[in-house]
């Protein structure tokens, strides 16, 4: 159970006063109850949410409920809360706020995150939490497969993309049909939609296909995702990461290429001669190389290597899911036009339909916000300045 002492921290701390700012003037709690709450009468859906408030002092406030958005909000203000975030929707909220009786009926959105981290074996430009406008277009990449795959095969309309304020996006899907899905539902839709599973670095060997039999079917989910995939792998990992510039990755690509000795030990002999051959080259050479094999390799042969390059297409770009975020109801995921607390960058809304024009160094930060109010404003006001 929380106790008083635990939001003094944030009262006596003057660290916590921009965010207070925040709150107080800028945070669209009105949106954030429409949305949550799917209409302007307070329903369980608002009130029996659980909200996860973190502190100055790093602690987490869980189990926190509220009969209105301005109960939240006041309470937000209160703490001076770094953060907070959305959990479930729990049919029976304790009212001493400390434990819950189980079991409990869980209801919550579907939520998908995704980590730029997840991608550093084949981007170049950035690693670790670092994220910059050119490796954006995997995290762009994942949204356009996603997206399509959300609305067209399961159905849903109620889609809100988020960057997540550092290294990555959240998605949530509000459809009535979504929140009352069981963890084993979740399961079971990450099962379809995280096709790489835990074989998601270049150096590993995902079951894209249905059996070793080349020529079975892809996956459906991965069949989907071809469509949207192509043009996004000449551009991004050939062109704008130059993903097989280094020799341990050309020497990684070379290796996953079916069919072993056609031609892999000639273009590797010449790529070491010229190691500024960029990827786009390299790519192009084994494209010239599987056109013109000789007469002698067989049928079969010849489909494994372009079913190999196929799975190297797939295997860069194909959503790299944090599935342990979606798979279980109770989970908690930061709200939207939050404010991260080591980027101050504010967890904005993206637009799918121009996710590839997305800047997250462009996104603003919680003092861009302030300093523009009270510039605006012009002389002292609500900011205290
Ligand atoms: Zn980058």
């Amino acid at each position: 159970m929380e106790r008083a002492s635990d939001y003094d921290g944030g009262q006596c701390d003057p660290a916590c006063k921009p965010l207070r700012l925040y709150y107080t003037h800028v945070y669209p709690f009105k949106a954030l109850f429409l949305w949550l709450n799917h209409g302007v009468a307070p329903t369980s859906l608002f009130t029996k949410r659980e909200f996860a408030m973190k502190l100055s002092n790093g602690r987490l406030i869980r189990r926190q409920f509220f009969q209105t958005v301005e109960q939240l909000q006041k309470r937000l203000c209160q703490c001076g809360a770094t953060r907070f975030e959305i959990g479930a929707i729990y049919d029976d909220p304790p009212v001493a706020q400390s434990s819950f009786s189980a079991p409990q009926r869980l209801r919550k959105e579907f939520v998908i995150d995704i980590d730029i981290t997840a991608y550093d074996d084949i981007r170049t430009c950035c690693t670790g939490k670092r994220i910059c406008r050119r490796c954006w277009g995997f995290l762009a990449a994942a949204i356009n497969v996603l997206e399509a795959s959300l609305r067209l095969q399961f159905g849903y309309k109620s889609i809100l993309w988020v960057f997540s304020g550092q290294r990555g996006v959240h998605c949530w899907v509000s459809d009535d049909s979504a929140i009352e899905l069981k963890d084993a539902h979740r399961h079971a839709a990450l099962g379809w939609l995280d096709v790489l599973k835990n074989a998601k670095g270049l150096k590993t060997s995902p079951a894209i296909r249905r059996s070793a039999d080349l020529n079975s079917p892809l996956h459906p989910m991965i069949r989907f995702a071809t469509s949207k995939i192509p043009c996004n792998f000449n551009q991004l990992i050939l062109t704008t990461q130059d993903a097989f510039a280094w020799e341990d990755r050309w020497r990684c690509l070379l290796g996953k290429l079916s069919g072993g000795s056609l031609f892999q030990s000639s273009l590797a002999a010449a790529w070491e001669a010229e190691p500024e051959r960029c990827s786009l080259d390299k790519w192009d050479d084994i494209l010239a190389e599987a056109k013109d094999l000789p007469g002698y390799v067989s049928r079969p042969r010849r489909i494994g290597l372009q079913k190999s390059m196929e799975d190297m297409v797939l295997q860069c770009m194909y959503p790299r899911l944090d599935v342990q975020v979606s798979r279980r109801s109770e989970h908690l995921l930061k709200a939207p036009f939050c404010v991260h607390p080591d980027t101050g960058r504010i967890c904005v809304p993206i637009d799918p339909s121009t996710v590839e024009e997305f800047n997250p160094d462009s996104v603003p930060t919680l003092t861009d916000i302030l300093e523009e109010i009270s510039t605006s404003q012009g002389e002292p006001g609500c900011l205290g300045r």
